[in-house]
């Protein structure tokens, strides 16, 4: 049960880890240039200003490309912010719910989106945000459908935004569908999807993720958001808590990750030039995810998946042995095989393989190969 040659290349193994999560390649190998000098600046890319042509341009690229991918245009304004996504957890609520007289509705359908709706109390105001829909009943194993998250007349003239997140990292259950709620803004956590298949973003009005799983290294937060809905956010916030304030400075408030944009530009253009753009990036993914589940569903319920069928993530794959001891002996025995970053997240145990972009095909087909190999052993 040994790795691939290919992945035990420089020591790298298969990297299946949640986030921060595995880079392409080509990806690593400019940035690796760019440590030893940017082209045209005399100096690598750690040690130029911000404030300097090499990273305007930098940043306009970057911006561009993400504009170009997310199919977004200056009706939006694009955030290159910091504190991850669990800050904006709190600067949502912060910008647009308090003192606004309105209350968020949370659509709270694992981990994260419940963590979002805890913060938005301590953020804004106790009961700041109403539930719409809670999974936890289920045990979130699944989305919500469509027909849940109708808003009732009432709630939907009073809300200020509706939260969810499209993809639940830690449980491993994705939305096939960006749900509607007409003129109710819809504010969605992608951090764990983006850019990882064509969303339909005209039924968002604000979307955010952290870096550290499909668009680059941890330290940066992207966010999107419609300037009809910066319109709305609360005066005279502290600048650095302010959307508008930081979508005027055009994220140049104050020093930028400026790394870790780079290496978000040069994902970018990966996607772009390299794969040919985001319906072949979730065919890809698709075809990952499949091979994947297939191993599961094939498995006679030795290998048991979290999520049900119909809202299985295409990015976090997530499933449980017979008991904890076979666990922790294929994660060992995985780790030796070459395969990292398998172990579920601690909240919930069992295991995850996180199929990011970056994660290749065949990496997907080695841990498949293993886990049929393991099951025969263990089985
Ligand atoms: N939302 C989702 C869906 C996530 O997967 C994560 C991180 N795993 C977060 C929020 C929190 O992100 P961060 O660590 O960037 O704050």
């Amino acid at each position: 049960m040994r790795a691939r040659p290919s992945a035990a290349a420089h020591g790298r193994l298969h990297n299946f880890g949640a986030g921060p999560g595995a880079l392409p390649e080509p990806v690593l190998a400019a940035a690796r240039e760019a440590l030893c000098e940017l082209p045209g600046a005399g100096a690598t890319v750690l040690e130029i200003s911000h404030r300097s042509p090499e990273f305007e341009r930098i940043l306009a690229e970057a911006e561009a490309n993400l504009r170009a991918l997310l199919g977004i245009d200056d009706a939006w304004a694009m955030l290159f912010l910091q504190g991850g996504a669990r800050q904006q957890f709190a600067l949502i609520p912060i910008n647009f719910v308090a003192g606004s007289g309105r209350r968020a509705e949370y659509v709270v359908s694992g981990y994260w989106s419940r963590t979002a709706h805890a913060e938005a109390a301590v953020a804004a105001e106790a009961g700041a945000g109403a539930v719409l829909w809670d999974g936890a009943g289920e045990r979130y194993r699944r989305m919500p459908r469509a027909d849940e998250l109708v808003l009732p007349g009432a709630r939907r003239t009073a809300a200020a935004y509706v939260h969810y997140a499209v993809n639940e990292t830690i449980e491993g259950i994705q939305l096939r569908e960006l749900p509607e709620f007409g003129a109710v803004p819809a504010i969605c956590d992608a951090s764990s999807d983006i850019l990882s298949r064509p969303l339909p973003l005209e039924r968002c009005a604000m979307i955010y993720a952290g870096a550290q799983k499909n668009l680059g290294p941890a330290g940066l937060t992207l966010a999107a958001v419609r300037r009809d809905l910066l319109e709305r956010a609360a005066p005279s916030l502290p600048a650095m808590f302010d959307y508008r304030r930081l979508a005027e400075a055009r994220s140049l408030l104050n020093t930028p990750p400026v790394f870790a944009i780079y290496v978000t530009l040069l994902v970018t253009r990966w996607i772009r030039d390299e794969i040919g753009g985001l319906e072949e990036m979730a065919r890809r993914n698709r075809t990952k995810a499949r091979t994947l589940y297939q191993v599961l569903d094939e498995s006679g319920g030795f290998y048991r998946g979290h999520a049900l069928p119909e809202s299985r993530s295409h990015m976090n794959v997530t499933w449980r042995l017979p008991d904890t001891e076979l666990e922790a002996g294929f994660l060992a025995q995985a780790r030796a095989a070459g395969f990292s970053g398998l172990a579920g997240h601690r909240s919930i145990g069992g295991l995850r393989a996180s199929l990011y972009n970056a994660v290749s095909p065949e990496s997907v087909r080695a841990l498949a190969g293993f886990m049929e190999e393991f099951q025969r052993c263990h089985g």
